[in-house]
């Protein structure tokens, strides 16, 4: 793609209003646009690193048997009644009622969308167990929304669910889920940990969120200094600095400030009894199915990453969501005519997907705006290099002189 037709530009400042990292630099590198309060456009960048995350999490939720789907945005308040949830949620949720007064809420998250679906679906043991996933939006009244993209009053989620016949079949399938989250979280390049914590509005059970430590997170955890034992500071009971109950080697410490990207819930029979989701057992017997629920959040993800990546010129994208995998930076001499455009084309035909800067503007904007952008790797055509490219890769100050083949090797590897 040509730099010159990629919209909107790139800004030398952020917004005002705009106080964390993930804010300043996604607007500034043209990635979001902020409506209001909590509400963002995915420009055409941010849309581009939103769906390479989305297939990351698409290929390891397949891989687990989810099946995807699209649900509505728009629920009747009825639905929501059935659980009491009409009620027990009302801070978070968006109400509204149209010119006939019948109410409705926009969607929060899909639990009773889901039950909905199910007791016109399942009869018997035979249709369990059942696992579907949806991208989409999310609508949450958020109180405090200051944090970029990591906390929208809209915003994007993966939601999973799955309804099973036993306890044990929910909670196998539950750690499987587990598992291909945590490989969902490894491949996007995260530093995380698995913390256990309460369910919130969904359950009394405990559940497990995928924790990112970051100066603008918003949660507590605390975590063994030797093993993988942590919690959420809503659910710990103990004292810092004490010894670990798992592991009695390490230590207990506080981490403040993390960022929850994904979190999941074994919900139990709680949602079945109330909407009466039943089924017929093998013995006969009409049973409630049981139910669980797992989310990520693919633009809280986003804004993470940049939060865990970035220096004061800029986004440092890992290669697996960068938008592109070059940033083809040409400087125009007067005798070179359409070099950049060959090896642009030439980079296609490799399967390279490139964004090339074919701009009138001086080197040293090029430049900034390629570091702001952030692509992994910064390939620089010019008379000066001759019919090598420069090759810099984003996170490093050292650069070389290769021929195209030599690039083209180096990017597969
Ligand atoms: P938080 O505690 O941060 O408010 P939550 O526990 O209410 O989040 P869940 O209901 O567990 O969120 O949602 C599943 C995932 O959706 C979260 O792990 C997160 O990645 C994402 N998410 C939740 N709320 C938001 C939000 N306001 N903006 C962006 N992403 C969100
Ligand atoms: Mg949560």
């Amino acid at each position: 793609m040509r730099q010159s037709q990629l919209f909107p530009k790139t800004r030398k400042e952020a917004p005002k209003d705009a106080v964390s990292v993930n804010h300043q630099l996604l607007v500034r590198a043209g990635y979001i646009d902020q409506l209001m309060s909590g509400s963002f456009t995915l420009l055409p960048l941010g849309l581009r690193v939103v769906t390479k995350i989305n297939q990351i999490i698409r290929e390891e939720i397949n891989k687990v048997g989810g099946l995807e789907l699209a649900m509505p945005l728009l629920h009747p308040k009825e639905i929501w009644s059935e659980t009491g949830r009409w009620d027990k949620a009302d801070e978070i949720m968006y109400k509204l009622s149209d010119s006939r007064k019948k109410e409705y809420v926009l969607s929060f998250t899909h639990e009773e969308i889901v039950m909905d679906l199910l007791r016109k679906n399942i009869n018997s043991y035979q249709d369990l167990p059942v696992s579907i996933y949806q991208f989409s939006t999310k609508f949450r009244n958020e109180p405090r929304a200051r944090s970029g993209i990591l906390r929208g009053r809209e915003f994007m989620m993966k939601d999973l669910y799955s309804a099973h016949t036993s306890e044990t079949d929910m909670m196998e399938y539950y750690e499987k889920v587990k598992g291909a989250y945590v490989k969902i979280f490894k491949r996007l390049g995260f530093d995380f940990k698995v913390v256990e914590a309460s369910g919130g509005v969904f359950t009394d059970k405990h559940t497990h969120e995928f924790q990112v430590i970051n100066a603008n997170g918003e949660d507590t955890i605390f975590a063994c200094s030797e093993c993988d034992f942590s919690v959420n500071k809503e659910i710990f009971e103990g004292k810092e600095g004490e010894k670990c109950s798992k592991c009695k080697k390490g230590k207990i410490e506080k981490i403040d400030n993390t960022v929850e990207v994904g979190n999941i819930f074994p919900l139990g029979t709680w949602y079945a009894e109330r909407m009466k989701v039943y089924f017929m057992d093998k013995d006969g017997g009409k049973k409630p199915v049981w139910f669980a629920s797992y989310g990520i959040g693919p633009t809280r993800v986003m804004g993470t990453l940049v939060e865990v990546s970035h220096d004061d010129r800029g986004i440092m994208w890992n290669k697996v969501v960068a938008p592109f995998d070059v940033h083809l930076v040409e400087l125009k001499g007067k005798n070179e005519k359409g070099k950049a455009e060959e090896i642009c084309n030439k980079l296609k035909e490799a399967e390279v997907d490139v964004l090339w800067d074919d701009r009138d503007v001086p080197a040293g904007e090029k430049f900034a705006d390629s570091d702001l952008i952030g692509i992994p790797v910064r390939l620089v055509v010019s008379e000066r290099n001759g019919d090598k490219i420069e090759w810099k890769e984003r996170t490093s100050d050292k650069s070389e002189l290769l021929t195209f083949e030599e690039v083209v090797q180096k990017l597969q590897k």
